[in-house]
């Protein structure tokens, strides 16, 4: 299989080889090299962020509902080639096409037909002071640079650049080391849309690509998605230049079932929230509270459930769990799991597994120090603790260092709007999980981040504020 991009990088409206080093792309089901990208050079991330530079007043100086256009076409090109770039998103993640088809690509055109949209509805404010008065210009950042993780790979570039480039910034990306090939892509379409050369660049690397990039002095923004261990560095970095930052970060989300849920509608939500991309998901509920009256049933129609699951080729439109994006990882998952063994927990369902494959993982009678209990795993392992009444629940939900998300089922009105307002979550979803429109803001509070991707909010996060004052009449100095 070859997915070999026409080059690596994408620099002011070109096709750029990188001049760093060597950097394979490995097919996750078989583990065969599908393309030899390179990495950039400090010098080239440095010459990518010089044509964001130069492109952005011109960009900035267009009336917005003409970025609108361009970022309204990328969109309708991303839709009619769907079928081909979610196979080329399976090569790069492993993840399986029957996913890839439906939330990868058509999210990311989600989004930036959602701020092609917004374009026009962009204002400062009017502000009165009597015969004086003052406004408010709502301004572009400049650049900003992108950094982003495996699991979305073009959900995530089309996330940031939508926001960006609507308020008129310029974006230079850098796509996870794992999965450089769809942000490629995006280039190219934005090009095709009428995009102008330099506003959307693309660069390759693994972290010290990265961190060339958060502190090249023309960048004045940061958005990354990625672990919480690397939103500490690069947040460190970005302050050292005041540089505006969003952190989409890592999370040990809870999923609280109480007793009253409905129990299929309850199973399925968990499963979702741990098993989908095989668990690779930043706002999985994984760690699943159960009171005490639910949990029996609900851990043995969960384990029937998941003997349904189809695993194997990402290809085949039936699958749908496929394999772990490396062997690195698959081995830190499978040290989780034996970790869960080892401390005492009880395992359902599930295991180690073979290879590339690790099948959904599910403990029952997990306590809360147990390391899989606290430790973002980010593979298909579900950790269930049981409760008994809500006070516990929400005390125990809110005892981690991440805020990232998490669920609450019940059938009781008051008691759902209750809980969710005592947990210590960026996103929560009442009866359902891990539905992320573009019109509802999606991001963490506590170590999982800072800033709001997707909806009118992401645009705060790409632009500042100008007051202007206008003075009306003379002006009078007391000498
Ligand atoms: P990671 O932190 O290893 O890498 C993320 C990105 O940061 C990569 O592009 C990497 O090359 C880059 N990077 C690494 N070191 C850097 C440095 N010093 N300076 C600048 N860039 C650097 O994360 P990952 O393994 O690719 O992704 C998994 C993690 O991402 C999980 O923790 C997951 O929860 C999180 N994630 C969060 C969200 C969200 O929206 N909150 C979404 C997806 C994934």
């Amino acid at each position: 299989m070859n997915a070999q991009p026409t080059a690596s990088l994408f620099i002011n409206g070109k096709h750029v080889e990188g001049q760093g080093k060597e950097l394979p792309v490995h097919y996750a089901y078989t583990g065969e090299t599908i393309a030899t990208l390179h990495e950039a050079t400090t010098d080239q991330v440095a010459e990518a962020c010089r044509a964001a530079k130069e492109a952005q007043p011109a960009w900035a100086a267009m009336a917005p509902v003409e970025r609108g256009r361009i970022l309204g076409r990328a969109a309708a090109i991303i839709m009619e080639r769907n079928d081909e770039l979610a196979r080329l998103e399976t090569l790069d993640t492993g993840k399986p096409i029957q996913e890839t088809e439906v939330a990868d690509w058509p999210s990311g055109a989600a989004a930036l037909e959602y701020f092609a949209g917004l374009a026009a509805t962009l204002t400062g404010q009017y502000i009165p002071l009597g015969a004086d008065w003052a406004y408010t210009r709502r301004e572009a950042l400049g650049v900003c640079a992108g950094i982003g993780a495996w699991n979305y790979p073009s959900q995530i570039a089309c996330w940031k650049a939508a926001p960006a480039l609507i308020m008129g910034n310029t974006m230079v990306f850098k796509p996870s080391e794992e999965t450089p090939l769809g942000a490629l892509k995006l280039a190219e379409i934005f090009i095709e849309a009428g995009m102008p050369a330099g506003v959307f660049n693309v660069v390759q690397g693994r972290g010290e690509v990265g961190a060339a990039l958060v502190t090249d002095p023309n960048v004045e923004k940061v958005s990354l998605t990625g672990s919480v261990p690397t939103g500490r560095k690069v947040y460190t970095a970005a302050a050292e230049g005041m540089r505006h930052v969003t952190m989409e970060l890592g999370g040990k989300s809870p999923l609280i079932v109480f007793d009253d849920a409905n129990l299929e509608d309850a199973v399925s939500a968990a499963i979702l929230a741990n098993f989908y991309s095989s668990g690779q998901i930043c706002s999985n509920g994984t760690r699943v509270f159960l009171q005490e009256g639910i949990k029996g049933p609900f851990l043995e129609r969960l384990a029937e459930r998941v003997k349904a699951i189809k695993m194997g080729d990402p290809l085949d439109p039936d699958t749908n769990h496929g394999p772990i994006i490396n062997p690195t990882q698959a081995a830190k998952i499978r040290e989780a799991i034996a970790s869960g063994q080892a401390a005492g927990a009880r395992l359902v369902c599930g295991g180690p597994g073979e290879g590339a494959f690790i099948p959904p993982t599910v403990f029952a009678d997990a306590t809360d120090d147990m390391t899989i209990a606290t430790d973002e795993i980010f593979g298909p392992v579900m950790t269930t603790l049981s409760f008994f009444d809500e006070e516990e629940a929400v005390r125990r939900a809110n005892g981690t260092g991440f805020g990232l998300a998490a669920g609450v089922f019940t059938q009781d009105l008051t008691r759902a709007h209750r809980v969710v307002a005592g947990l210590e979550a960026g996103t929560c979803w009442i009866n359902t999980y891990n539905l992320t429109p573009v019109e509802m803001p999606f991001g963490g509070v506590k170590n999982s981040g800072l800033g709001r991707e997707n909806s009118a909010a992401a645009i705060e996060h790409y632009s500042q504020l100008k007051s202007v004052y206008v003075g009306m009449g003379g002006v009078d100095a007391p000498y």
